[in-house]
């Protein structure tokens, strides 16, 4: 159905903001409008591209979720400054159940679903999810969703 794209981004960062104390959600977003998906999956997504960007940074302290329209379409990204995947993974971490094991100071808990299931959400909504990653700099995991008229 149709939602305020703008309002629930805002109302989601809220809640996954208080969720943290270290980290700093900071929002870039363009008015958006009204957007036809299925609303409770878009808030999957944004929760599993937040939740993964705190879990994986837990050296730095700013994330910064970015939202536009480019070309008839609405792009969302999700960017962190924390340990970062090496070019040779950043594809597979879309597969289900992949991991990357952690560095030698940290471990992070999770099964490796989050990403796949993202992925096939986006996939039924028509959009495309990608990742851009330097290790030990940070990750970028941006979403599109085609605008329906
Ligand atoms: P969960 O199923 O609880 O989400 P998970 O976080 O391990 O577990 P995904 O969210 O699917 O699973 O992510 C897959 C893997 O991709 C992670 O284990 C991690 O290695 C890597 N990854 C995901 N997001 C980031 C990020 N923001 N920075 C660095 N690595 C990441
Ligand atoms: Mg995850």
């Amino acid at each position: 159905s149709w939602f305020d794209f703008n309002q629930l981004m805002q109302d989601m960062i809220e809640d996954l903001q208080r969720t943290t104390e270290k980290h700093q959600i900071i929002t870039e977003l363009n008015p958006i409008g009204q957007v036809y998906a299925d609303k409770d999956r878009i808030s999957q997504v944004l929760t599993n591209l937040i939740t993964n960007a705190i879990k994986y940074s837990p050296d730095a302290d700013q994330i910064i979720v970015q939202a536009e329209i480019v070309d008839n379409e609405v792009m969302v990204c999700v960017k962190d400054f924390g340990i970062g995947i090496s070019h040779d993974k950043t594809d597979k971490v879309f597969e289900q159940f992949y991991r990357v094991s952690g560095d030698k100071q940290h471990t992070f808990p999770g099964l490796g679903l989050g990403l796949y299931i993202s992925s096939e959400i986006i996939k039924r909504e028509g959009g495309r999810i990608w990742v851009n990653s330097v290790q030990g700099k940070g990750s970028t995991f941006c979403f599109s969703l085609p605008i329906k008229q």
